[in-house]
């Protein structure tokens, strides 16, 4: 595989600035690319919220001048290094240096200054990406902003993005009075519809329809959010995109989540020396000020407290869950008649229910650590990391089947599978899956079984990265094949000679078969024979989908009919009319 060189477009990265996922995602999965030898660089905003310890270690690198239409900011440029990944942060004081990182009247105009400071960033410090990996509504304009303004400018032209979605129900939705004062692009782009929804100028709409290729964080997720009960009123945008839609699972840092090193929580333990645990959820309990005793098993949730995570369940079912004997830790902040329900709980059972209302990174550690069973109820989750910490921890998850969850968790059953799970949004389903992980408390010896089954899970980036890489390698292989087969050492001379070779080549396998309908059949290859270079030669399959179309093969048997391709992750109608041309049974 080529080396490639990425962008990694985000508006928050761990450890520096994190609300949520996409922070967790941000600050990991950049450096599991760069370990298979790509050159992948983040950039994010400079908020004032960064620490200090890290304010301390940033380098000045450029700072130059943008338009945001009739205004002219100033962007500063400033690096540092995290574990062997470049992370470039954009100085605005005027932009960044505020209480709150998303919720400002001014955010348009926050995140496009933003983006535009991250593209022309580019060109001063000069690095050329061959891929812009763009994620969420604050990065939704980057692919329009290259087409429209940027890629008149040779340095710009080669470039191709990736636009990921990490949830789709936040959009970036501003009136369309921002068209003529911030946005500037051609308006067509607003009264066409391709950046609007609903009369408004939309951010995330922008990402989906401007994208190279779009992605999400999970299988099940990719496919729910092209319905209209997922969708969130983009879902006709999603299902024209369908062809160039993908889910790619999340993963973790398993190295910066190791229980056996971890130095912020209470004891060390992993699976082979599993003591640790027990002496972590005794040291939670003392520390939250709950009933000390061996024998209580600690069920947890740690989340933002949203309707998304489902806490209207727990709402509804709290007393049955108090009654099942677990003790019940509580750690978020959200909506405040949320946060005021734990509180009021925590306060009438104080042994064995702890609310802390806070975001505590050190402290979210722990209860993964200390905790038995970790809850997501959730009503729709694009992927969810709270369920992958939690089993890196050795702590069963309890889940709703939706999204990453459905695609991350196995029901657990006869000794088989890795935690709880329930269909239905409903409160007392998810009472049911409470009771039964309860009923495996009481069984201490199977529990711990299955504790440390679950440690053994591999969530680790390395093949979703391999993934990302692949579908990077798409967009470089679909619209320029000649250029992709060239080994970037070659000189530019024979590199120049084989790409005319290679385009006579198909040039006159294009004539070939418009002018001899025989030998086009017999230059056909069989779907179910071919290995993978035969199948990298038919015109829509590339190095990624050959490996997957064999990977499909493996798994399900032969293909009995063509149409069976639709099923192969990534092959949607459009690319089977262009594949079908050069396959058959
Ligand atoms: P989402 O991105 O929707 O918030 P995820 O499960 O994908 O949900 O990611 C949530 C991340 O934020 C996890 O790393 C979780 O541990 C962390 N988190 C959520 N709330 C808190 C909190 N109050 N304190 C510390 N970490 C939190």
């Amino acid at each position: 595989m080529a080396k490639k060189k990425v962008l990694f477009v985000t508006s928050e990265a761990a450890p520096f600035v994190k609300t949520g996922g996409l922070g967790d995602v941000a600050g990991s999965l950049p450096e599991a690319m760069r370990e298979k030898g790509h050159d992948v660089r983040v950039v994010l905003p400079e908020y004032s919220q960064l620490n200090s310890t890290y304010k301390s270690q940033l380098e000045h690198v450029t700072h130059f001048r943008t338009n945001i239409t009739w205004r002219n900011e100033y962007v500063g440029v400033n690096k540092l290094e995290h574990n062997g990944v470049p992370f470039y942060f954009i100085d605005n004081k005027k932009y960044f240096d505020r209480s709150n990182l998303y919720d400002n009247p001014d955010r348009h105009l926050q995140f496009i200054l933003f983006m535009r400071g991250a593209l022309e960033m580019l060109s001063e410090i000069d690095f050329k990406p061959d891929i812009i990996h763009c994620n969420d509504w604050q990065t939704g304009l980057i692919p329009l902003l290259l087409k429209d303004n940027y890629k008149r400018y040779n340095f710009y032209r080669d470039m191709k993005t990736v636009f990921t979605i990490h949830n789709l129900r936040y959009q970036g939705i501003f009136g369309p009075e921002i068209v003529s004062d911030s946005l500037g692009v051609d308006p067509a782009h607003f009264y066409d519809g391709n950046i609007r929804h609903d009369g408004l100028v939309n951010f995330m709409k922008a990402g989906i329809m401007y994208g190279d290729k779009i992605t999400t964080v999970s299988n099940t997720y990719a496919s729910e959010i092209k319905t209209p009960y997922f969708g969130e009123g983009l879902d006709y945008a999603l299902r024209m995109r369908g062809d160039d839609l993908e889910g790619i699972v999340n993963g973790i840092s398993f190295d910066e989540n190791d229980p056996a090193s971890d130095k912020e929580i209470f004891a060390n333990f992993d699976a082979s020396n599993f003591q640790g645990k027990a002496k972590n959820r005794r040291a939670l309990q003392s520390f939250l000020g709950l009933e000390i005793n061996p024998d209580k098993r600690i069920l947890s949730i740690i989340t933002r407290l949203v309707e998304q995570k489902g806490i209207d369940l727990i709402k509804h079912v709290s007393e049955e869950i108090v009654n099942t004997g677990l003790q019940f830790v509580v750690l978020g902040t959200g909506n405040p008649e949320y946060e005021d329900f734990f509180r009021d709980l925590s306060n009438r059972y104080p042994d064995q229910v702890a609310a802390e209302i806070k975001y505590d990174f050190t402290l979210a550690k722990r209860i993964y650590a200390s905790s038995d069973f970790f809850l997501m109820p959730s009503q729709f989750e694009p992927c969810g990391l709270g369920q992958l910490f939690a089993m890196r921890y050795g702590t069963v998850p309890i889940v709703r089947e939706t999204g990453g969850l459905k695609d991350t968790v196995e029901p657990y059953q006869d000794g088989e599978g890795s935690g709880f799970t329930f269909k239905e949004y409903n409160a007392h389903k998810m009472l049911n899956a409470i009771e039964a992980a309860a009923d495996l408390a009481s069984n201490p010896k199977e529990l711990e079984s299955l504790q440390k089954n679950i440690m053994k899970r591999d969530f680790s980036w390395d093949k979703s990265a391999e993934k990302y890489l692949d579908l990077y390698d798409d967009i470089i292989v679909d619209e320029k094949p000649e250029i992709s087969i060239v080994d970037k050492k070659e000189t530019k001379e024979i590199k120049k000679a084989k790409e005319i070779k290679k385009a006579k080549e198909i040039k006159e396998e294009k004539k070939a078969k418009t002018t001899s309908r025989d030998d086009s059949d017999l230059e056909k290859v069989n779907i179910n024979l071919a290995d993978s270079t035969e199948l990298e030669k038919v015109k829509g399959i590339g190095p990624a989908y050959a490996r997957r179309i064999i990977a499909y093969r493996d798994e399900n048997g032969d293909f009995s009919e063509l149409d069976e391709l639709l099923n192969v992750d990534g092959i949607g109608p459009a690319r089977l009319e262009s594949i079908k041309p050069g396959i058959d049974l």
